[in-house]
């Protein structure tokens, strides 16, 4: 059965936490940041000037790091369901990526360049139920990669959380349709107990 934010397990995992304690330290509002920093430092994804859509952006670690790595010359658009507080160089959007709205207030934010970059760490409410849980976050990530296939250059990146199961595969394939190169990320910063990994796909072909 899966810890819910709250309970006793839940509680005593946080306080042991050495990445939640090292966010606490921080000016990063989550224990995240420090999955994408390490996937940063592997595969160089940001820099100064790029436009990023950060999906599932709440309570917005993944979108202060991205907006201090593309600086004010760059933007980035974040996307949540749950209100955000507000970061300096962000534009938030409050919204159900589930929903076209999104894409096209996405479309509208980047205007005519479009974006580099799309990040996904977006992820269901978790049910305990395996098979289900595995379904929504597989949904998720179809979804990211979708908007993906809208808003990004030629040459352009995704990097998408997924939770192990049978259909990753599947999802795996239809990446390379639309990208050169999908490698598998597994950040030491994600909890040993956790199912979820990160697809990264390179250079986006249309
Ligand atoms: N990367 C974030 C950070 O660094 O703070 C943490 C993201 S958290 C693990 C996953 C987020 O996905 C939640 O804030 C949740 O509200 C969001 N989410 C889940 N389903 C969504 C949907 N359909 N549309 C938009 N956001 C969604």
């Amino acid at each position: 059965m899966a810890k819910r934010p709250g309970s006793t397990r839940w509680l005593q995992r946080q306080h042991k936490d050495p990445y939640t304690r090292q966010a606490r330290h921080s000016h990063y509002r989550s224990r995240a940041v420090f999955k994408l920093m390490e996937i940063d430092d592997k595969d160089k994804l940001l820099r100064k000037g790029l436009t990023v859509i950060d999906l599932g952006a709440a309570p917005g670690s993944w979108s202060q790091y991205v907006a201090e790595k593309v600086s004010t010359t760059g933007k980035v658009i974040a996307v949540d369901i749950l209100p955000m507080e507000p970061i300096g160089n962000v534009q938030f959007i409050k919204g159900d990526c589930t929903g076209q709205e999104i894409l096209e207030k996405c479309l509208h934010e980047i205007g005519k360049q479009k974006a580099d970059l799309v990040i996904s760490d977006m992820a269901p409410n978790l049910s305990g139920i395996k098979a289900t849980d595995q379904a929504r976050s597989l949904y998720l990530a179809e979804l990211a990669m979708d908007l993906a296939c809208r808003v990004l250059q030629p040459g352009g990146d995704l990097l998408v959380k997924v939770f192990q199961g049978s259909d990753t595969n599947r999802f795996r394939l239809e990446l390379q349709e639309h990208f050169a190169r999908i490698l598998t990320r597994n950040p030491v910063a994600s909890r040993k107990s956790s199912r979820e990994y990160y697809l990264l796909a390179r250079t986006f072909r249309c």
